[in-house]
């Protein structure tokens, strides 16, 4: 008896920890590893990689780290514990109020990227439709330093978020942010006009980490998680100028309908593909 209570307040060392946190949340998590070693990490105050090329296992582990793995045992994702997520080449600040920026959305930057290399020219204004936390605009106009940006969200607490993290990316002087549905009330064009739209069929099965505690306005979108498709895709033509392309994601199976819904637009679309070789991105023009 005295025993074991002994051994359950005995600190532990940052390795004993780290292999028991991620033995712990691997019920939880697919990734309970990186999971545990950056919720480590941040309790150290330090980089994850300090913390696997420094020499920290003997070291004890600090409270705080038992605590973020209850909160992440709770399916609570890692990103609103650390408060970040990286992004392409920033660190983007994060709370449940945006969706955390996924690696898939990369896709649209890469795609952008070769696009506008292959046609030789910059492009000068992007527009970014439900930016949440800013993550696809901050990421393109941190790629093309010379490009002025506009962010628009229905959500008055992502718009906060997002301007943060401008302001961090040193950004700010060149974004501008807008509540607004879509893009209703912009009269402005665009070269580059990025998107993430909420495309998550309603009653669609969704990991509990997501469902519980991602915003739902920026998940899902009716039956078949089209809705939202059917309402910007029609305001594109007017919101690009005449050398201007849309990049939006979709869902791995959605390639063909939101295809279908451009061509009923009068835009063309090609598909490019995120590094598991999903559909991840069509390109309107
Ligand atoms: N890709 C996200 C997910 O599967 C969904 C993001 C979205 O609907 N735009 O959780």
């Amino acid at each position: 008896m005295i025993k074991s209570s002994e051994s359950l307040v005995r600190p532990l060392s940052i390795t004993e920890a780290l292999r028991e946190a991620a033995r712990d949340l691997a019920t939880v998590s697919m990734t309970a590893r990186l999971d545990a070693e950056l919720l480590m990490a941040h309790s150290l105050g330090i980089e994850r990689d300090a913390l696997l090329l420094g020499s920290w296992g003997e070291k004890e582990a600090p409270l705080s780290f038992f605590e973020a793995i209850k909160r992440r045992k709770q399916n609570e994702p890692v990103a609103y514990i650390l408060g970040y997520r990286d992004f392409w080449t920033l660190r983007l600040t994060v709370t449940p109020d945006v969706l955390i920026p996924r690696p898939d959305s990369e896709t649209l930057i890469e795609t952008a990227i070769a696009y506008f290399r292959e046609q030789a020219f910059l492009p000068e204004n992007i527009l970014d439709l439900g930016t949440g936390s800013g993550a696809l605009l901050l990421a393109a106009l941190d790629e093309w330093k010379d490009a002025k940006g506009l962010g628009v969200d229905a959500s008055t607490e992502a718009i906060k978020i997002a301007r943060l993290n401008a302001d961090k990316c040193g950004a700010l002087p060149r974004v501008e942010f807008k509540i607004s549905h879509w893009g209703r009330g912009i009269q402005q064009k665009f070269d580059l006009l990025l998107c993430n739209p909420p495309y998550i069929a309603r009653d669609a099965m969704m990991p509990a980490d997501v469902l519980h505690y991602e915003p739902h306005l920026a998940l899902f979108s009716g039956d078949e998680g089209l809705d939202d498709y059917r309402e910007i895709i029609p305001e594109i033509p007017s919101l690009l100028t005449e050398r201007g392309i849309a990049c939006l994601e979709i869902g791995f199976d959605q390639a063909e309908n939101v295809s279908m819904i451009a061509k009923e637009t009068g835009l063309r679309s090609r598909i490019f593909y995120d590094l598991e070789q999903r559909p991840r991105c069509v390109l309107l023009s």
